[in-house]
């Protein structure tokens, strides 16, 4: 439960107040200059926080169980796997899952995961996922890009970028949806309301067709015609 305390001077909040997206107040009256990468709590001067080498501020909460390993991460990929099985996304062969430090910024974005694969011949050769993030987002991510894998292994017919990145969010949302705490609702609501022309537009369409259809339908008709039933 949140704590009712600001989190940076430790005081009631006397006026306005801010929520992290780990449920965490925030005195506005503070005005920091920098965030959280994770949650976007603001940051206050002083010790504790985590900053990696890309510059990317991380908060106390967001650091505990962060995954900053390939240790880490191994122990929490078969996990994401069972999930996404389960909701009917299971990959026929083992996709490798490597933390890199860096990612490429696409279209002005800065995506936090990248799947590999030959254009030819439609195989995957493994899954990217940046480095530092809570085991949430590092969940979320590899729901995601588990999602891109799984259309590519079965050489589904959709490529519009708005359907293809919309599917892989709704995974990804599905995956949430199926986290406790208060991050996962938080993400999915960033989710839902994100502005993003392929991203944040891709999701709702494909959201509203899975609404209206049911999932089964949605990915049979992106999959056999690449179009929304
Ligand atoms: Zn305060
Ligand atoms: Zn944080
Ligand atoms: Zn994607």
């Amino acid at each position: 439960m949140a704590r009712p305390e600001c989190a940076w001077c430790g005081r009631l909040p006397l006026g306005p107040y801010e929520v992290s997206m780990q449920d965490e107040r925030t005195c506005v009256a503070h005005g920091a200059a920098s965030r959280c990468s994770l949650c976007g709590r603001p940051r206050p001067p002083g010790p504790g926080w985590y900053e990696p080498f890309r510059r990317r501020p991380r908060c106390p909460t967001c650091s505990v169980g962060a995954v900053d390993t390939q240790e880490q991460a191994r122990r929490h990929i078969p996990g994401v796997r069972a999930d996404m099985a389960a909701l009917g996304v299971s990959l026929d062969r083992r996709v490798r899952v490597t933390l890199v430090d860096t990612m490429p910024t696409i279209d002005g974005a800065s995506p936090t995961g990248l799947t590999h694969s030959f254009k030819e011949t439609g195989e995957v050769i493994g899954i990217e996922v940046l480095s530092g993030l809570t085991a949430v987002h590092f969940g979320q991510t590899v729901a995601h890009e588990i999602g891109h894998a799984w259309l590519i292994e079965r050489g589904a017919a959709v490529t519009h970028p708005v359907l293809v990145e919309g599917l892989c969010e709704v995974f990804a949302s599905a995956w949430l949806k199926k986290q406790p705490g208060a991050l996962p609702p938080r993400l999915r609501e960033a989710m839902a309301t994100n502005p993003d022309k392929t991203y944040g537009a891709g999701y709702r369409v494909v959201r509203e067709a899975v609404v209206r259809n049911g999932i089964r339908k949605v990915l049979h008709a992106l999959c056999v015609t690449g179009r929304l039933p």
